[in-house]
Order: C-alpha cells, then structure tokens, then sequence
C-alpha cells in the first residue's frame, strides 16, 4: 500500500490522544507530523497507528502512541531543550523528540536497533540527534545537564546517575516498578534533591543494565 497514512495519524490523535488527556498542541502536532509507520517493518505498518505497542525485533517494541504523547507531555517541552532519551529503540520516540527539544542525546544497549533508528532518523533529514551505544543507567556525562529526561523501559528504582545529570528544575520521565507493572514516575530536579509525581501504570520492556535490572 502505498499511502502516507494521514487519515490513520488524524484518527489516532482523535480517538487515542486527546480523549485520553494529551493537550499539549506541540505534542499533538509532533504526533500529526512524524510518520509512525516507517518505524516499524514493512508487514507490520498497518499496525503502526493501533491503539498498542508493536514488536520491533530484539524482543523490544515500539510503545503505544498514547504512552509516546503522555511521556513527551509529561516533560513540556518547548523547543529550547537539551533531552536525553534512554532506550532508542525504532527511534520513533526520538523523533518527537526532535521536534520538541533543541538537541536529543539518545542511548541504546542494543547495537543493531541503534543503527537502524540512526540511519532512519537521517534518511529523514534529523540533524539535532546524537547517537550513543552504551548502558544508558549511566547516563551520558559529556553532555550533562539535561533539561529533560525520558527513560523507555521500566526500572526496578530511579538510577541516581540519571538525576544527578538533571538540569535544575528539570524534569525525567520513568517507568518504575516491577517486571510486569509499572508506575510512570515524574521526577523534578529541585536546587537540593528532588520531587516526584506519579502518573498511573504503565508496562514496559526491561531496563537492563548497572542501575536496572540484570540481563
Ligand atoms: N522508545 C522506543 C522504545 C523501545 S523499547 C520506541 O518507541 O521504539 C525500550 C528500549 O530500551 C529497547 O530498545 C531496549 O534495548 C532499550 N534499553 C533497555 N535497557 C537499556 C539501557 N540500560 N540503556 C539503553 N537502552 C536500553
């Protein structure tokens, strides 16, 4: 089929997003804009605007379009952010990202879904985005502080190094909780310490790695 899907991205944003709470018109122009389906293999692009995550090889998948836009809101972006995302994986949820941030700095422990987002993300002219092969529950040092963090696969607890590289009054998004059930935790960096603020269940991959949970 050889359609650009805009009536199933309106469709999604009308039935999935915003009777669901996403308000954020950036956020809802992001989702409108980024083509959902190129992210996924070919045989599975029918499913890329359903209401559910979808399997992206690895064992990983491609979040749920609701949970994408309720984490992205979640961080209020504006344009002006340096964002560290942890968990690359389609690099569907870097794009939106990108378009919301100044620069998103991306982490992934799986090197073959690192370059296949990395050579996707370029084909469609990206130039904000950098790439890293690494355990992203270290965080990514160079860079630091980041106005925004956004942590793709659920953690048994909140990895120290990711607030410590928080900007103040940053904000990181994080599923936590056990291996089948997830809180998604809102953590803002406050001049000494941090506050947090839950935002209901989630499910999520595994975060694996020093600060998660063992391979
Ligand atoms: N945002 C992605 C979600 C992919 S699933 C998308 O919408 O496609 C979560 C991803 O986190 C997987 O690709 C998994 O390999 C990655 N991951 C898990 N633990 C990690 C770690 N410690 N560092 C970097 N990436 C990690």
């Amino acid at each position: 089929m050889n359609h650009d899907y805009k009536h199933a991205r309106e469709r999604m944003i009308k039935t999935q997003l915003i009777p669901k709470g996403i308000k954020d018109k950036l956020v809802l122009e992001a989702m409108s804009k980024v083509h959902r389906h190129l992210f996924l293999e070919e045989a599975l692009a029918g499913e890329a605007y359903n209401d559910h995550p979808v399997p992206i090889g690895h064992k990983q998948t491609i979040s749920q379009p609701y949970i994408v836009a309720l984490m992205t809101q979640i961080l209020k972006l504006t344009g002006k952010e340096k964002t560290l995302e942890i968990g690359t994986g389609s690099g569907y949820q870097t794009a939106i990202l990108a378009e919301l941030s100044l620069k998103v700095y991306t982490i992934e422990r799986i090197r073959p879904l690192m370059e296949k987002a990395r050579y996707l993300l370029n084909s469609l002219d990206y130039t904000n985005i950098l790439f890293k092969y690494y355990d992203g529950t270290l965080g990514w040092q160079e860079y630091a502080p980041y106005n925004a963090i956004i942590v793709t696969a659920g953690a048994p607890q909140i990895p120290e190094k990711l607030v410590e590289q928080l900007a103040e009054g940053g904000r990181m998004v994080i599923p936590v909780g056990g291996k089948t059930n997830q809180d998604l935790i809102e953590v803002i960096r406050l001049k000494t310490g941090y506050k947090t603020v839950r935002h209901g269940g989630c499910r999520f991959v595994d975060l694996i790695g020093a600060h998660g949970w063992k391979e």
